[in-house]
């Protein structure tokens, strides 16, 4: 029998409730016990997949191709196990499940409710991943406590915290205590807010998890305690990290885990192993190199849309020792005049996913400079389609080359709408997703990279090489050295002669943990230590992470 562990957030979003679900998760499973993590999230959308990421940052795909919340990412990256469809649920996906049920006639006779109908189906999908062997079964509610949506989420939790046995269900409740300067002081106020709200809608948090600029006093914690009906020591504090894979070791100084395995009564398992886990933050702190990495993409103002790939840097600079400066640069304003300007200082430039017109040519023209200079190139899936677009313009000659996205009228369409995607007209769901096979040619460097003939790599696209032209690409040292086995669609392509360029037409960011760093994203920093080595240092003016 599973237990339940549920993760609320009050006062603020952004508090990071998905890092504190992954990080327990992380204790948890580093003390013997099998442990999984769902996010349930209020909005009506069925699934992430349809929003911009201005609206929602990243969105995480898994290897049964759910289009999911980015914090899955974040538990795949802490735990080193997958998640699934059933690991995000929305309010749309529970009010879908009900209204196809009401239409087939489930429901015959009786008025559909919140109560019981939208909460049941909220239960039975909290309780579902319970049944597939886990130990513990966390549960992260999206939102703030007090929205009007989360509502049915809070009171599915308050069933549940009724119906399961005592031992099996606890409750964690995320807060801000903020420091206000002018006092001098941090205060509690909010948290008791936060918790008398939660507390009205009927649950009463088992652990609160303060996060805060300032340590907490005993007195903080004491009336923290005292008004929100738990003991002392179940008053956790969450001091700001400088990193989020700290997070696990400061809650275990805070014997967070430990408060939850004697809430739940659960006798077996083992003192923590983290000495992998150690391992790579001592890396991480003590880098003995450092590199200069472009990350070129429209969305780079915000930092969440790119969240897979700028950790996935994290992952791979550790296990080469080395700091990955990440550089944004925003696509849309790369120009012939200024691409020398903006990319001379790179020892490595990233080609972004993507979809749409907006910042392609920025894109092209800094493939184009990669590709020229011998400067380390990684793109990932509109980012290989960008040079592949590049390729067969300036060395194909092929001078209006596109992507059927961009320009329908192409006469050169090198990268074209998939055949299976020509009858798809829905938006949601409808993508190339989830995990392919990709077979690796002999002798390719992605074969070398990877140390094996067939991978497994997760998609999340519409559009795909057109293999018309692989020929002429294949002549020309564009070579495809990853292909679909049963469809032939081009996963992989490289170029000959150059120290490194690869791009990839699945997510290889998706699949980077800190235990298993994505192998291509090792080997591109690896090869951008050796481009900056071959620099003069000296000559070079170092730059800080920016936006350009
Ligand atoms: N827009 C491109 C396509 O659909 C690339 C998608 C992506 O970068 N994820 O094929």
């Amino acid at each position: 029998m599973a237990k339940y562990i549920f993760v609320t957030g009050g006062v603020t979003s952004s508090l990071g409730k998905g890092i504190i679900s992954a990080s327990l998760a992380k204790l948890l499973q580093a003390r013997g016990l099998k442990v999984t993590i769902q996010k349930f999230d209020p909005y009506i959308n069925v699934d992430p997949g349809t929003l911009n990421p201005y609206e929602h940052g990243e969105c995480y795909v898994t290897e049964d191709g759910a289009e999911t919340d980015l914090d899955l990412g974040h538990y795949e990256r802490f735990l080193n196990i997958f998640t699934s469809q059933a690991n995000n649920v929305t309010t749309g996906r529970i009010y879908q499940t009900v209204i196809n049920k009401e239409r087939e006639g489930a429901y015959l006779g009786k008025t559909v409710q919140v109560i019981p109908h939208i909460t049941d189906e909220i239960k039975r999908r909290m309780l579902l991943l319970g049944k597939s062997g886990f130990d513990i079964v966390i549960t992260e509610l999206g939102g703030t406590v007090g929205d009007i949506e989360s509502l049915p989420f809070i009171e599915a939790v308050r069933q549940l915290q009724w119906e399961l046995p005592d031992e099996d269900c606890l409750v964690v409740h995320l807060t801000l205590v903020p420091y206000l300067k002018a006092a001098k002081e941090l205060k509690t106020k909010p948290t008791q807010h936060s918790v008398k709200l939660l507390s009205q809608e009927g649950v009463n948090p088992d652990i609160i998890v303060c996060r805060t600029e300032r340590p907490l006093t005993p007195e903080i914690r004491r009336k923290i305690a005292l008004f929100c009906n738990v003991k002392v020591d179940a008053v956790i504090e969450s001091a700001d990290a400088a990193t989020i894979y700290e997070v696990p070791l400061t809650m275990m100084r805070e014997k967070l885990d430990q408060i939850c395995l004697k809430k739940l009564a659960i006798q077996n398992y083992h003192e923590p192993e983290l000495g992998k886990w150690k391992e790579f933050l001592d890396k991480l702190k003590y880098p003995k190199n450092k590199v200069n990495i472009g990350l070129i993409g429209k969305y780079i103002e915000l930092q969440d849309a790119y969240k897979s790939i700028l950790e996935a840097f994290v992952h791979a600079g550790a296990i080469n020792e080395c700091s990955v400066n990440v550089v944004n640069i925003h696509s849309e304003f790369i120009s012939e005049e200024n691409v020398n300007e903006k990319l001379h200082n790179l020892d490595g430039l990233l080609v972004a996913p993507g979809f749409g017109m907006r910042g392609i040519e920025g894109k092209i023209l800094a493939v184009k400079y990669a590709r020229e200079n011998n400067l380390p190139f990684f793109g990932i899936c509109l980012g290989m389609q960008m040079s592949v677009i590049e390729f067969a313009r300036n060395v194909l000659h092929l001078k209006d080359a596109h992507s059927t996205e961009m320009n329908a009228d192409t006469t050169h369409a090198v990268i074209d709408l998939m055949e299976e995607q020509k009858k798809v007209t829905a938006k949601g769901g409808t993508m190339r997703l989830g995990a392919y096979p990709c077979h690796l040619k002999a002798g390719s460097r992605a074969k070398q990279i990877y140390g094996s003939d067939t991978i497994s790599e997760r998609h999340r696209h519409r559009w795909e090489f057109n293999n018309d032209y692989l020929q002429a690409f294949e002549e020309n040292g564009m070579i495809a050295s990853g292909r679909n086995p049963e469809s032939g669609l081009v996963e992989i392509i490289e170029l000959n002669g150059h120290p490194y360029f690869v791009g990839v037409q699945y997510h290889p960011e998706l699949k980077s943990t800190v235990e298993n760093p994505h192998p291509l994203f090792v080997s591109f920093i690896d090869a951008a230590k050796n481009f900056a080595e071959e620099k003069n240092a000296s000559k070079r003016p170092s730059l800080q992470s920016e936006t350009i």
